[in-house]
């Protein structure tokens, strides 16, 4: 018999009511302890303003929401196949696509075919593999595939046997995880792909994120080119918003400098304008969209 699979379960996320802003309540603090004793920059709540927000978004002539998919629009999960979309999400997905003003697009680093899986919506366009992947999908070069299948193999022999360590191959690219390793494992592991990657930069680059290394050819896009291809196609007029929880999201926010930009989660580092804690914030986001756009302006 193979391998118990894992066992699959719906992302739970409390009622979107319970974590709106309370009036008048003092937003919580942004800054966080950081290990060097240097805290991160504060940036402002995205909710501190709603009216402000909620105009900003009836005037516009069209909006443009690009999203991330994990950690942003559904939770992390120790397996990235143990992720599935809560069906409210997934709803306001729906209906923010039907909204005539609006465009919609998901851009994730997984595989398209995976990521289309998850948000189950046909009319919600998505990009995969960052904005490698699209409707088209493309080929590496042969010299680069080549150097991928090198390294692949380099690293899959490299690590193995290091407990909580494992490799997610993801097509052209791959992903190395170590989300709940123990932490000798994780200093051992970060010191082999640091040294396996000096044999490789000149064709590959490593994108730390959270609890993964992922290991990518030079050549291959960022998000934030995906992001600046979108916004160019957008008229005057338009706003643009783009919401991620990790280190690929920053090229993005950086691309788009008079959009609402939005981190999620805990406090970090960051480009984007504005910060929202969980998925259950965005969620809540998603449904202020829905609510702002879809009604006439008075
Ligand atoms: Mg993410």
């Amino acid at each position: 018999m193979g391998p118990t699979p894992p066992r699959v379960e719906r992302a739970r996320l409390p009622a979107a009511s319970s974590v709106l802003p309370k009036r008048g309540a003092k937003p919580k603090s942004t800054r966080a302890p950081r290990r060097d004793g240097d805290p991160a920059p504060p940036v402002p709540h995205l909710f501190d303003d709603l009216p402000q927000l909620t105009g900003r978004l009836r005037s516009a002539t069209r909006l443009a929401l690009l999203l991330d998919l994990d950690g942003t629009v559904v939770p992390l999960r120790s397996r990235p196949a143990q992720v599935v979309m809560d069906s409210r999400t997934q709803q306001a997905l729906a209906q923010l696509s039907r909204l005539p003003k609006v465009g919609l697009w998901v851009i994730s680093g997984r595989r398209l075919a995976d990521l289309r899986r998850i948000v189950g919506l046909q009319e919600v366009k998505c990009l995969g593999l960052h904005g490698w992947e699209d409707r088209s999908g493309r080929d590496l070069s042969a010299s680069t595939a080549r150097r991928m299948r090198q390294a692949r193999s380099m690293f899959e022999g490299s690590l193995a046997g290091l407990p909580g360590v494992w490799i997610e191959h993801k097509g052209p690219i791959f992903v190395v995880h170590h989300r709940g390793a123990p932490v000798d494992s994780v200093r051992r592991a970060r010191r082999i792909v640091r040294e396996l990657m000096k044999e490789f930069q000149a064709t590959l680059r490593l994108m730390p994120g959270k609890k993964i290394w992922e290991i990518l050819p030079s050549e291959f896009p960022r998000k934030g080119d995906a992001a600046a291809a979108i916004a160019a196609l957008q008229p005057p007029g338009s706003v643009l918003i783009y919401i991620g929880d990790d280190v690929t999201d920053e090229s993005a926010f950086r691309a788009l400098p008079g959009a609402i930009t939005v981190r999620v989660g805990r406090p970090a580092r960051t480009t984007a304008r504005f910060r929202l804690r969980s998925p259950v914030e965005v969620l809540q986001f998603l449904q202020i969209i829905v609510t702002a756009v879809g009604r006439p302006s008075p």
